[in-house]
């Protein structure tokens, strides 16, 4: 039967493709009793295929390339231990002799069982291991029922299916940067979360806050996404399929006119240069950013480093991070915003569970409170700064004494790596981001004081607001032509330019072409995005007209009528 969902629209382009929902285990497990005798011989083969997964990960390790980002041995880590707790590969054991039941039916049980305690868990990011523990479970499975193996990375024709969920957390989101889908959907999650930030970056349509699709689709059905409207058709007549074909291949003509453009220079109509920067979050995101040709990177999100693992990475790990980096932008600036974890972005044994994590211990003030923690971090950062033109960032400053015990914890690594005889750059500069009302509206204090700021709009609009950024429930209220997020960002670059001092946007009101002719209105130079974002709003930098869009931005930030401010910004897009 054929049907529409309505969402909201994260990440652009069209796709048509296998539902592929994301459960508990899709294998069909089967329930038979079995003789007395033959309970040992049903042990010994449970015991096996848990041998064999072992062996199936070890090889799987092996054939990991040295390249390759940390997170995906720290990704097997996880599910090895999983494999190897007795809750997983011992007590089923026990199940068959007391059940007298079939490997399988035990190995279910139990996961089921462990599955309704992990629903327990008041820890977001514990409870979110669930889906590693149906992932081990399948693979056990699939050795008992003898179907051949199916690693993670081996998936054949993913680039065909759209991946079906109720949520997806940034952790998933990064695992799946190996896993081509063609396309994701979720029940839950706001455009700026950083389910739907990765979802963008990863450059395939994505919609978000479908309520419950999860529930109402099937495997297999054929369904078409289309990112831009926020708009899910299932199993949809002939003649939509037929349209929405022409739609998507009209859309990947024009994605290939706007490559053309990433050699250009990046300037207005009247020749003012504009910066457009990438945002990262791995290593190996550097190559979209340079194919784009973004000219640096504006933010790169350290804390995926330290997610689908059990440990922190240690220094010579962010070490070999950073500096990869730093030497594949070959001498462009590269700003490593320390760690911005908590909040949507949790991380097992360092963020709290509080009642509201967004406005608890998270980003600086949780570095702060960790000391050792930010001191390897800051080494590390620092002796990649040798490599490369490498800066700090702060992330959520809100007042100058964060400032100046950040400045305090810089000293003291750049003094140990002294006393190391290790070599840093010396000038290497400190950013701040501009993300709570309180710092924006005191942002000629920190621009005094840093060399640079850069504006959060994600954190800025879901503070200035009051809407968390990652709930749907108040997406509609997530408006970044609010006349006062307006005027927090344009103080924010008055207060910089005034000093001198360089002042970014990388927060994704940066990477939305409908928005540039604002920003560069409001005296924006500097902009940081999804490289996947950097070639639409280069279009619009190109035919800018700064005289034209001065006077209406002025006329902007003077107004506060919402019928009036619709007019003006129809003009100012013209
Ligand atoms: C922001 O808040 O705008 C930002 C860039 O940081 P993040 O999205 O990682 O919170
Ligand atoms: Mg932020």
């Amino acid at each position: 039967m054929s049907f529409t969902l309505h969402g909201i629209g994260v990440s652009p382009g069209i796709a048509i493709g296998v539902c592929r929902v994301a459960s508990h285990t899709r294998i069909e497990v089967a329930h038979y009793v079995l003789s007395s005798q033959s309970l040992d011989k049903e042990v010994a083969r449970f015991d096996h295929a848990i041998a064999t997964v072992r062996n199936e990960m070890e090889v799987l390790r092996k054939q990991i390339p040295v390249n390759a980002p940390a997170e995906l041995s720290a990704f097997l880590d996880m599910h090895q231990m999983i494999l190897d707790d007795a809750m997983l590969s011992d007590v089923p054991r026990q199940l068959i002799h007391s059940q007298q039941c079939n490997a399988e039916w035990a190995l279910a049980q139990q996961m089921e069982h462990l599955l309704e305690q992990f629903d327990a868990i008041e820890d977001a990011y514990l409870r979110e291991r669930k889906a590693d523990v149906v992932q081990v479970v399948e693979r056990v499975l699939k050795v008992l029922l003898g179907h051949p193996d199916n690693l993670p990375s081996t998936e054949s024709n993913l680039a065909d299916c759209i991946l079906v969920a109720h949520d997806l957390s940034p952790a998933d989101m990064i695992s799946f940067k190996r896993q081509r889908y063609s396309a994701f959907i979720t029940d839950v999650g706001g455009a700026t979360s950083h389910t739907a930030i990765l979802a963008r970056s990863l450059g395939i349509p994505s919609v978000m806050a479908l309520h419950s699709a999860h529930e109402l689709i099937r495997d297999n059905e054929i369904m078409i996404v289309d990112g831009d409207q926020g708009v899910v058709i299932v199993d949809p007549a002939d003649n939509e399929l037929e349209e929405y074909q022409l739609r998507q291949e009209q859309w990947l003509l024009e994605h290939q006119k706007l490559r053309r453009l990433s050699g250009s220079r990046s300037a207005t109509l009247d020749g003012l240069d504009i910066e457009l920067f990438a945002n990262i979050e791995l290593p190996d995101d550097v190559t979209a950013a340079k194919q784009a040709g973004a000219t640096g990177i504006g933010l790169f999100r350290s804390e995926f480093l330290f997610m689908n693992r059990t440990d922190l990475p240690g220094e010579e790990e962010q070490f070999d991070a950073y500096r990869a980096v730093a030497t594949e932008m070959l001498g462009q600036p590269v700003t490593i915003r320390t760690l911005d974890i908590g909040a949507d972005k949790p991380v097992g044994g360092l963020t709290d569970n509080t009642l509201n994590p967004a406005l608890g211990r998270r980003a600086i003030r949780l570095c702060l409170s960790e000391p050792a923690m930010f001191h390897t971090q800051l080494r590390a950062i620092l002796r990649a700064s040798h490599y490369g033109q490498v800066r700090i960032m702060i992330p959520m400053l809100c007042n100058l004494q964060e400032l100046r015990m950040t400045r305090q914890a810089l000293m003291r690594a750049r003094a140990s790596l002294e006393a190391d005889g290790i070599p840093f750059d010396a000038q290497i500069q400190l950013g701040g981001m501009i993300e709570v009302p309180a710092a924006a509206m005191m942002a000629h204090a920190f621009a005094e004081q840093l060399d640079f700021l850069s504006i959060g709009t994600n954190d800025l609009i879901q503070y200035t607001l009051a809407i968390d950024r990652a709930d749907d429930g108040v997406a509609y209220l997530y408006d970044p032509r609010h006349p006062a997020v307006v005027q927090l960002i344009a103080q924010t670059i008055r207060a910089g330019s005034k000093l001198g001092k360089p002042v970014s946007i990388c927060g994704e009101m940066a990477g939305d072409p409908r928005l540039t002719r604002l920003l560069l209105g409001l005296g924006l130079r500097y902009f940081s995005m999804q490289s996947a974002s950097l070639l639409s709003v280069k279009q619009q930098v190109l035919k800018a007209d700064m005289q034209k869009i001065a006077l209406l931005v002025q006329k902007i930030l003077k107004t506060t009528d919402e019928d009036k401010l619709d007019s003006l910004y129809a003009r100012l897009n013209q």
